[in-house]
C-alpha cells in the first residue's frame, strides 16, 4: 500500500449547493472546500475532500486555513518523510492529505476503502439532515417530501427555542416508523436550567428519538454526562470527539451512549477505523456523520455507513440533496437506500472539466528529488 508520492495538489473548489441550509452554527449556501490530490509516480492519483467548512463555526477549522496549514506545514512534511503528528490538532487538514495518500494506495492495490475500513454491507439506508425552517409547516413540509420519497430517517436542527414542538410536529407527520434524530450542534447550555428541562422534554418517549446529538459545548464533557443520568435517549457526541482519547475519555466519564463518526474531524480513515472498534467493543452506538461533503466525501461516508458499528442512521443523502452539478459523477439513491462504492479506493473520481471549472486557486507541491 506504499506509493511513491511525486507530489500533492491543491484546490480551493466553490460549489453551490441546492438549496441554502442553516443549523445552529449558521446559515450555508455555497460549499467551499480543499481538495487534495496525491500525485503518483507510477500509478493513479488519490483524492480526497477537505471537509473544513468556511467559517470556523462548526469545528475549529476553516477552509482557508485549512489550505494555509496544509501548503504551510503538513505537505512539506509529508513529502519530506516526516511525520503529521508534529503538526497539533488541525484533524480535518491531515485526514484530506492521509485520504489522497490511502485512496491512491487503495487504488494501485485495487482494493475498496470499504474493504479497507472493514466494511460489509453494500446498501446503506439514507438520513436526511434538515436544516431550521422559517416555519413549522415548512419542516414539516420537507420532512413529509423526503418521506414519500422513500427515505427513512431524517436529523432534525434544533437550538434552544426551535425544538420540542417542530420535533413533535414532524413526529405526528411521519409517523413512527421513520427514524428520528435531533442536533443541537452544542447550542444549549448545561448551567441553563431551561436549557436541560428542553432536553429532557425532547427525550420524551412520544417523540421517539433515536438519538440527541451534541446538546452541550464540545468541552462540556461533564455536562453530558450529567444529561446521560436524566434522560433515556441515548446523547451521541459530535463536536467533542476530534480523535481516540476523546472516545476514552468519554467513555471514562459516562458522556455518552453513541458517537457521530466524522472522518475529517478525528484526523483521518486510521483513527475512523480504531474509533468505530472501539465503539463495538464498549457497546457505543455509532452513526456515520456528513458535512455537507462532495462525492470524494460522499464515497468515504458510504463506506462508513456501511461498516458493522453504524446502528444509528447516518448524515447521508443522493448527491441530488446537496448539488445541482457535483464535482464527481452524482451517488443516487433507490427509495432511501444507496450503494456502497465497491471499486479500487473511493470508487470514485472527479470529473475533470467540471472539477476545473469550480477550482478558484490551485497549487503543485513537488517532493524534492
Ligand atoms: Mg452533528
Amino acid at each position: 500500500m506504499q506509493v511513491a508520492l511525486e507530489g500533492i495538489e491543491l484546490r480551493l473548489v466553490q460549489l453551490p449547493l441546492a438549496e441554502s441550509f442553516r443549523a445552529a452554527h449558521g446559515r450555508r449556501d455555497h460549499r467551499e472546500i480543499v481538495v487534495v490530490q496525491a500525485l503518483v509516480a507510477d500509478g493513479p492519483s488519490g483524492w480526497a475532500e477537505c471537509v473544513a467548512e468556511v467559517e470556523p463555526t462548526y469545528w475549529p477549522e476553516y477552509t482557508i486555513g485549512a489550505f494555509d496549514v496544509l501548503e504551510n506545514h503538513l505537505v512539506p512534511r509529508m513529502l519530506a518523510g516526516r511525520s503529521l503528528r508534529e503538526v497539533r490538532g488541525h484533524q480535518m487538514a491531515k485526514a484530506a492529505l492521509e485520504g489522497a495518500t490511502i485512496d491512491a494506495g487503495l487504488r494501485a492495490d485495487k482494493q475498496s476503502l470499504a474493504d479497507f475500513l472493514g466494511a460489509r454491507r453494500r446498501e446503506v439506508g439514507t438520513g436526511i439532515a434538515l436544516g431550521m425552517a422559517d416555519t413549522i409547516d415548512d419542516l414539516v413540509t420537507q420532512a413529509m417530501t423526503w418521506c414519500a420519497l422513500g427515505h427513512r430517517a431524517l436529523k432534525l436542527k434544533v437550538a434552544p427555542g426551535w425544538d420540542v414542538e417542530p420535533v413533535r410536529a414532524v413526529r405526528a407527520a411521519v409517523g413512527q416508523r421513520v427514524e428520528l434524530i435531533v442536533d443541537a450542534n452544542g447550542s444549549y447550555r448545561s448551567d441553563e436550567p431551561d436549557h436541560v428541562a428542553a432536553l429532557v422534554r425532547l427525550s420524551d418517549g412520544v417523540l421517539g428519538l433515536a438519538a440527541i446529538e451534541q446538546p452541550f459545548a464540545p468541552d462540556d464533557l461533564v455536562g453530558h454526562a450529567r444529561l446521560v443520568d436524566l434522560v433515556s435517549v441515548p446523547i451521541c457526541l459530535d463536536e467533542s470527539i476530534g480523535s481516540l482519547a476523546d472516545v476514552e475519555t468519554a467513555l471514562a466519564l459516562g458522556a455518552c451512549g453513541a458517537v457521530s463518526l466524522k472522518v475529517g474531524r478525528v484526523g483521518g480513515l486510521l483513527e475512523s477505523r480504531r474509533i468505530h472498534d472501539r465503539c463495538v467493543t464498549e457497546g457505543l452506538a455509532m452513526r456515520a456523520g456528513g458535512m455537507l461533503e462532495t462525492g470524494l466525501g460522499r464515497a468515504v461516508n458510504l463506506a462508513v455507513a456501511a461498516l458493522p458499528g453504524a446502528t444509528l442512521p447516518p448524515d447521508l443523502g443522493p448527491s441530488a440533496r446537496y448539488f445541482t452539478q457535483d464535482i464527481t459523477p452524482p451517488f443516487d439513491d433507490r427509495a432511501g437506500t444507496m450503494s456502497v462504492p465497491d471499486g479500487p479506493g473511493l470508487g470514485t473520481e472527479p470529473l475533470q472539466e467540471v472539477l476545473d471549472a469550480v477550482t478558484v486557486n490551485r497549487l503543485v507541491l513537488r517532493a524534492s528529488p
